[in-house]
Parts: structure tokens; sequence; C-alpha cells
């Protein structure tokens, strides 16, 4: 009989930034690793969000012992309200990351009684064959940790996102004595973050980014407005402090930037002397060298406060001449142009913007080359597969493993859906699983397909026109020229010769039917054919083409 295999399968992380969800499975055991959302692509027409398609879990739902969950960003926990009712297995993570998922299952309504469990860095839960310990780690989250898994086979270590911050502003430096430990017992495979695999060096200290807000919040002639993510707790700490330390007071704008901070001092992650922590509607009367904001936007979300106050849009808030905005974020790749908009709009205003490289306001939270291959050396793996990245990222992090001495062929490069079949002295990549993006579009999961997509691209792209045509009822036969509407196609009056002439051809086309009343399937494509093929020459152009029939 063969031996029992341990198997790896990522369902999303791996080829792509975001939704990162790794299952482990072992006889009749699967354990699951985080589960998050990623925001949609540019192509991805109002889709909301996009989540990991769990098909092959909902499969084997009564072998699924559990969900553990990394940290509390939104690519690991923010497909949990869209998936937990369909799974209902119980979660396990650490306090902070336990408080957010808590409000983001409120605001989402997910039914009550879900299974949520706290279990401390350094603490360990038993699920079926998997005993799994939480290392902490350092990332721009407090509360992260990495997971060091007891299996049958082996050890495997998984980093989720870390960076080494031997200084990190909140909670402890990594453990790397334990990890060395690992290192001399014997790993199996490490699993680790490719984010920043491309980046050579360290990646600051948090450290940094204090030293440079302090500055930038002491020279401010007037108010200042920090943006950063609502996540990046140690980053609203080092604002408050910065704040306190120059008599101003902090206003949290924005429902996830209010709902975090107030979470995180509740559980003892943010703290803040008495009075500078203000509401809003507390900044009336206040001078304006007395006033910090922090509000998300930073990556040009359009419902954001600060994008809201960019287009001059926010119910309370206004640009004022003197304000200093600061993005304490860099950019998520894709979003540029959006977020420089929002630079250009604060300008305009009067702003004195400050971002990119203009003062080290902002440091990556994840490992840079020097710390990847740190990690790589102390743990020593057997195997080695990178984790959390488009293919690139995986491909350089992987060509780091190799350049320390591992062999290419003990090094796995996987995307979502591959299967890593592990033995104590063996790994192959033995198969693939259905995997891929299931799109979020407002309240609906799952109904929008590509098909959905594919039209909402042509319209937006290529507009669309509606043909209206009159058919006498008792002979099926066309009354008069068909009418022809469009949006969005081409500018109506200088091309109303063309479409005219697209007016006759429909007209021409249908008086070819005969005696016979054709079927209207039948006119249906043929109009849409032949307007296709039309419009295509005229103007190379595809819009998206209705044929209505009117009997008269
Ligand atoms: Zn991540
Ligand atoms: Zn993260």
């Amino acid at each position: 009989m063969a031996k029992p295999r341990l198997k790896i399968i990522p369902l999303g992380g791996l080829g792509e930034i975001g939704k990162n969800m790794m299952v482990m499975e072992y006889e009749n055991d699967i354990i699951i690793i985080d589960a998050g959302l990623m925001f949609p692509e540019e192509e991805m027409f109002g889709v909301d969000l996009v989540i990991p398609d769990i098909s092959y879990l909902l499969e084997r739902r009564e072998k699924i012992r559990g969900i553990i969950i990394t940290h509390g960003h939104e690519d690991h926990v923010g497909a949990l309200p869209y998936l937990l009712p369909q799974l209902d297995v119980p979660l396990y993570a650490t306090k902070l990351t336990h408080g957010l998922i808590s409000v983001k299952l409120k605001e989402r309504r997910t039914r009550s009684g879900i299974n949520l469990k706290v279990v401390p860095p350094g603490g360990t839960v038993t699920l079926g064959r998997f005993r799994i310990e939480f290392f902490p780690v350092t990332h721009s989250i407090p509360d992260s940790v990495g997971l060091i898994i007891h299996t049958p086979l082996g050890i495997i270590v998984h980093s989720g996102d870390f960076k080494i911050d031997f200084t990190p502003v909140s909670g402890q430096p990594p453990d790397m004595s334990r990890l060395a430990q690992l290192g001399a017992q014997g790993v199996l495979l490490l699993l680790s973050d490719s984010t920043y695999a491309e980046l050579p060096g360290y990646t600051p200290s948090e450290k940094v980014v204090g030293e440079a807000l302090d500055r930038v919040i002491a020279q401010a002639p007037g108010r200042v407005i920090v943006t950063t993510f609502s996540s990046l707790v140690s980053r609203i700490q080092q604002v408050i402090n910065a704040a306190a330390k120059y008599q101003r007071r902090v206003f949290p704008v924005g429902r996830s930037m209010t709902d975090t901070i107030r979470i995180a001092l509740e559980l003892g992650y943010l703290n803040a002397p008495d009075g500078v922590l203000a509401r809003l509607d507390e900044v009336r009367g206040l001078p304006r060298n007395k006033i910090v904001f922090v509000t998300t936007g930073s990556q040009g979300e359009p419902t954001s406060a600060l994008v809201r106050m960019a287009n001059r849009d926010h119910r309370q808030l206004h640009i004022l001449r003197g304000d200093t905005v600061v993005y304490s974020a860099s950019p998520i790749p894709g979003n540029e142009a959006v977020i420089y908009r929002t630079v250009n709009s604060l300008f305009k205003q009067g702003a004195m913007v400050m971002y990119g490289g203009l003062e080290q306001v902002h440091v990556h939270g994840h490992a840079s080359q020097e710390e990847l291959k740190l990690l790589l050396n102390v743990v020593k793996p057997k195997f080695f597969m990178p984790i959390h990245g488009e293919y690139r990222h995986l491909r350089c992090h992987a060509n780091l493993a190799q350049s320390i001495g591992m062999s290419s062929d003990s090094t796995f490069v996987l995307e979502d859906g591959d299967i890593l079949e592990l033995s104590p002295q063996s790994a192959k990549v033995t198969g693939k699983i259905t995997s891929g993006n299931v799109y979020v579009d407002g309240l609906s999961v799952g109904d929008i397909g590509t098909v959905v997509l594919r039209d909402r691209k042509m319209l937006s792209r290529d507009g669309i026109v509606m043909v209206i045509i009159a058919i006498n009822r008792q002979t099926g036969k066309l009354v008069g020229r068909p009418d022809i509407v469009t949006r969005g196609f081409v500018d109506t009056r200088e091309s109303r010769d063309m479409l005219e002439e697209s007016r006759d051809l429909v007209a021409r086309t249908l008086d070819h039917g005969g005696e016979r009343p054709a079927d209207w399937g039948f006119i249906n494509n043929k109009v849409r054919d032949i307007l296709n093929r039309f419009y295509y020459e005229q103007t190379q152009r595809r819009p998206m083409i209705f044929p209505f029939m009117v009997k008269v």
C-alpha cells in the first residue's frame, strides 16, 4: 500500500498579490491557512472584490479541521465573511486579528455563532494530525504570526507575511532562536513570503518612519492629514506619538480607520495619552496647527475620506491652503493612476503633499532579499516553496534560494491550484485542482462569470447600439426603416451618415427575408452579425448590439 502523502495546495496568492489561501491535507485532515481577498484589477469592471474558488474544499468539507489566520490584513482575512457561511469550521487567530475579524463579520452581518478561537503568539493548537505553533513575526500589523506545522511527515514552516525588524514599534522582534532550533532539528518544507523578493538589501525598521513623521509634524504650518492603511496600527501609533509631542490632537476620519483604532485601543495594541484622540465633531475652534487627521484613501479608494476631500465632496472636511498631506503608504501596483489623480487634486487645492520618496514616511512590511536569505539560512529546509507574490516574485525568490546553495530540484515555484506532494524524502508537483477567482459584486457572490465581465468590458470600451425593428403583426414583414440608438459608441452628429447607412443595411437585410416571416432568433443574430461587421469596418470598434422587435 502506498504511504500517505502530505499535500500542499495553494488556492490563492501564488501568481498574484492577494487572496492568500493555502490548503494542507494529510489523510483525513485538512487545515486551511488564511482566507484573503484581492481588489479587482482595472479590467474587472464593476466587481468589488475577488475571493478564492473553494470548490475543492466544499467537496471535502468533512475533512476540514479549521482555518488558521496569520494576521489581520485584507489579503489574509477578507474572504472570511463570504467563505465562513459555506465552510462553518473553527477559526484560529491571535487577539488583534481575532478582533479585526469580528468587526468584519459584524459589518457583513455574517451569521453569528462562528467559532473564533484566540491563540497567543507562541501558542499551539492541534487540528487532526497537525500540530500548529504560532510564532511571532514582525510585519506592518501587530500580532502577526508565522506557523510551525508539525505533521506526521516532518516540520513545515510557513512565514506568513513578515520582515525582520529588530526594533519594532509594537510587539516583539522575531524569534530567530526558535527558528534556528528548528533548522537544527530538520525542516521538511519552508513556505516564505515573496512580496518584496525583488528588493535588494534589508527593509528599514518601522522606527525610521517615526523619526520622519516627527519631523513633518513638527514643521507643518497648518493641519496635517496622514493617510495610511487602517490596519497599519503601529503607524497610527507613531502618528499619535508625534502629535502628542507637538500638542496636536488626532482625529480619525472614516469608518474603517475609526473602527480599527477603537478595536486596537480596546485590545491594548494602541496607546494614546488622554485627550490626544478626538472625535471629528470636536475639531471646531481648534487652531490649525493643533490638528492631525488620520484617514484611509492612500490607494485612491473612491469612497475614502481623503479622495472625497480631494474632490470637494466630503460633508465635513475640506482641504485648506497650508494643509500638509502625508502619504504614509506606497502605491499598491496598479493603483498608481488613481493615486496620482488624488495627489494632483490635493496640490491644486493648496495642500502640500508628501508622497513617494520626499521623506521616509513609509517603510514596507515585507522582507527584502537579505532578510529572505537569512530566513532560508536559519531554517535550512529540505524543500522550499516561495509564496505570496506574482510569478516574477516567486521566481526571484526561488533564484535567491539557489544563490545560497539550494538545488533547483528542491525549490518549487507553484501557481494557484497546483498540488505539491511530500513524503519525508521527496517532493513533487503531482497535479492541479480547480481554483481561480470568484467575483463579489455588491451583495452577490459568485454569480458574475467571465462572460459578464467581458460584457462590461465591451460596454465600457465600445458602447452600445440598440436597433428597434418594427414588424407587421400579420405579415411578419418589416415596417419602415429600423431605428438605431447608440450610447458611448460614436458621436451621433459626426457619424450621422454612417449610422444612417447602417439603418439601410438592416432594412435591406430584413427585406431579403422573402415571404415567410422569419424567426426572431434568426433576425436577432443576423442583425447583430451584419452590424458587427459593418461597425467594425467603419470604426474599428465592437459595440454591444441589442436588436429589439416591436410588433405593430
Ligand atoms: Zn499579505
Ligand atoms: Zn500582510
